[in-house]
């Protein structure tokens, strides 16, 4: 089965009883044994549902996994995985990940002993140099969130394989259509199927997914153990979105192509982050990785000759509003919402400053989406 119609059949038919096309909720807390001692498939909604159990399939056929669990937000996926780790351990990570995994590794973890190296990912050495004794995990978010710098996943999964450390990817910005890093070696993968997955901002949910067995096992006991999952009427509606992830994202990506190379030429637009033109630093790795460049565009405003404030206050069909990956076009300011909560110097470290824009550009048409930039930018 192809991706496409992977997202539109796995594990929807779930109904022997009225057949129906799609997929039942079962809102259900529990469900009854039919005998002492005869545990039944699902006993309660914590542990497993059937309608959660359906999502989790179509999201582990979408990644090429064997094993997935749905979970109540992309951070209690991302909590999930150092959860699973043994005690004391270092973990390496990007330092231009999500601001929330961030704050989550710099400010949550430590207090329980997890330790962390932020480096540059696209630096191997780098990544070399920062494994130490304890490190058991290598955290990748490619692309980098807000300024889409790609990250070698085949090559940090040989380094990771080879000092026998297990990996994780954040997968959440190009979604399994666009790049799947357990064909490239990596143990686990995370999403905030809020974003992309779901598509349609009106959901907040994740997925950690893997194709490993014995880590299966430790993930799902996380999962249970700390009561992560998701609810069954969100497992439903993330389901209803997957369907359409296909056409979606081919539509974000058509838009953000033309947005970007619109933005390029504008003379308020200092620079254009966007791993699609040919003249990107990462652009030979994200053509070999990736089937897609996405539908996210970064830009630094030329604050000379153009208040950030101004920018955003003209905007019309692009909401000012955090997230993305929904059908209708979202700008944000890094600085002061998504990344406030990094640290300013880790912020300059990362390269985002006052001007920085993050585009998660919709499947609007086109020329409205320009239209709209062009009078924003005035
Ligand atoms: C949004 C996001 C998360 C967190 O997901 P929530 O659903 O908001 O908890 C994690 N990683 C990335 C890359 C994200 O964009």
């Amino acid at each position: 089965m192809r991706r496409e119609t992977s997202a539109v059949h796995t594990g929807v038919d779930k109904d022997a009883h009225y057949r129906s096309v799609t997929t039942p909720i079962y809102p259900s807390s529990t469900f009854r044994f039919e005998e002492v001692g005869r545990i039944p498939e699902y006993d309660y909604t914590r542990s497993g549902n059937p309608t959660r159990a359906a999502l989790e399939e179509n999201l582990a056929a979408l990644e090429g996994g064997s094993w997935a669990r749905a979970t109540a937000t992309g951070m209690a996926a991302v909590t999930a995985v150092p959860l699973m780790l043994e005690q004391g351990a270092h973990i390496i990570a990007g330092h231009d990940i999500y601001g929330g995994t961030y704050r989550l590794f710099d400010s949550l973890l430590p207090r329980f002993g997890v330790s962390f190296s932020f480096v540059d990912m696209r630096n191997l050495d780098q990544v070399r140099a920062a494994i130490r004794p304890e490190t058991q995990l290598i955290w990748i978010e490619t692309p980098s969130n807000p300024l889409l710098n790609i990250v070698d996943i085949a090559a940090v999964a040989e380094l990771a394989r080879e000092a026998g450390l297990l990996t994780a990817a954040d997968n959440t910005f190009l979604s399994p259509y666009f790049q799947r890093p357990l064909e490239l070696g990596v143990d686990i993968v995370v999403h905030s199927t809020t974003k992309y997955l779901n598509g349609h901002s009106d959901v907040v949910g994740g997925a950690v997914i893997t194709g490993r067995e014995d880590l299966a096992e430790r993930l799902g006991f996380v999962v249970n153990t700390a009561g992560l999952a998701g609810s069954p009427f969100d497992a439903w509606l993330v389901l209803r979105g997957v369907k359409t992830l296909g056409p979606r994202m081919e539509a974000h990506e058509r838009n953000a192509a033309a947005v970007a190379a619109f933005l390029r030429q504008h003379p308020k637009v200092a620079r254009v982050y966007y791993p699609g033109f040919a003249d990107h630093p990462d652009h030979e790795l994200a053509r070999r990785q990736q089937s897609g460049f996405g539908g996210m565009v970064s830009l630094d405003l030329d604050t000379d000759r153009i208040e950030p404030t101004d920018f955003f206050g003209r905007l019309r069909y692009f909401a000012l509003a955090e997230s993305l990956g929904g059908v209708e076009s979202l700008a944000e300011q890094p600085w002061t919402m998504s990344h406030a909560s990094m640290p300013e110097r880790a912020r300059r470290e990362a390269g985002i400053s006052e001007g920085t824009v993050r585009l998660s550009v919709g499947i609007e048409h086109p020329d409205d989406l320009l239209e709209d930039l062009g009078q924003a930018l005035g």
